[in-house]
């Protein structure tokens, strides 16, 4: 304990309360305030709140089973620190991303009111919505958004069986990631704490298949990005390739696909544009041979 901190302790009564409620003082005037800098940086951008023509922060929204019962509201640009660095860090990358990767409206996303616990994602697409759900970590570097921009341009109703729900949802995660390295020029992709980068060769292909179907909980980040580092081996950073797959992952309808084979079958069928041999060519070396449906 610390001077001054020591000497109202020592006094008793309400020097004693005060010096008790010091942490939780510290953690509602310090840590969740905005500095004046990041204050001014969000008012620059909108008129004083978290929105703007380009992105919305909402706070205080309920989701539930991946919607939204009831939308949030903007916050002042003072008002709070995770609310003002999501609109400035949207903002930025969406400014920055190719103009076929931007969304055709304006982007909503939505604060959680708690990270989630660990095995929460930092963000989260809410499908129906085509919104984005943010817990406590939430994305800064501009290639954690291209990543999440294109869970938004994407967003198909995924297969029912359990096997083609995972396989369409580490499809999804492999492009995702494919599509954000060309947006940002850089194979490496990701949280800084979790970097992925896709110019390592695709090992460990068999235990993460296997993951798919014995795990209670799956984590389809791994298995994509597997295809990911397939897509850059054979692809490099290439634009043309990355538009034509978030085309096809616009397009493509997985609800009755019920096994992995048919989720990457329906995946090349709305793959129709020139260079789409090469992306069905590395979607089927991903996949397991026991697990095609049909030859590539
Ligand atoms: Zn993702």
């Amino acid at each position: 304990m610390r001077g001054v901190a020591r000497m109202l302790w020592a006094r008793g009564g309400a020097g004693r309360r005060f010096v008790a409620a010091l942490p939780l003082l510290a953690s509602l005037g310090c840590t969740r305030r905005p500095s004046a800098q990041l204050t001014g940086e969000c008012r620059a951008l909108g008129e004083g709140k978290t929105e703007n023509a380009t992105v919305r922060i909402l706070r205080g929204s309920v989701v539930a089973e991946g919607k939204v019962r009831k939308a949030g509201r903007p916050r002042d640009c003072a008002d709070s620190k995770k609310a003002s660095t999501a609109f400035c860090s949207a903002n930025a990358a969406l400014s920055a991303a190719p103009a076929w990767l931007r969304p055709s409206g304006r982007l909503d996303v939505h604060l959680a009111a708690s990270n989630g616990g660990a095995a929460s994602a930092p963000v989260e697409v809410l499908r129906g919505d085509g919104a984005l759900l943010l817990r406590a970590t939430g994305p800064a570097t501009p290639d954690v958004w291209m990543h999440e921009l294109v869970h938004v341009r994407m967003h198909p109703r995924l297969p029912n069986g359990l096997a083609a729900r995972r396989t369409a949802r580490a499809l999804e995660e492999g492009i995702a990631d494919y599509v954000a390295a060309v947006a940002v020029d850089s194979p490496s992709v990701g949280a800084t704490k979790e970097r992925r980068r896709l110019d390592l060769p695709a090992f460990g292909a068999a235990e993460r298949w296997a993951q798919l179907a014995i795990a209670k909980r799956f984590d389809p980040h791994p298995l994509g990005l597997l295809l990911a580092r397939r897509l850059y081996g054979a692809l490099k950073l290439s634009a043309p390739h990355a538009r034509s797959m978030l085309r096809a992952g616009r397009q493509v309808t997985w609800e009755n696909a019920s096994t992995p084979g048919a989720v990457a079958s329906a995946f090349v069928a709305v793959c129709t544009a020139s260079d789409c041999p090469a992306v069905r060519a590395v979607l089927f070396a991903w996949l397991p041979e026991e697990l095609r449906d049909s030859a590539p």
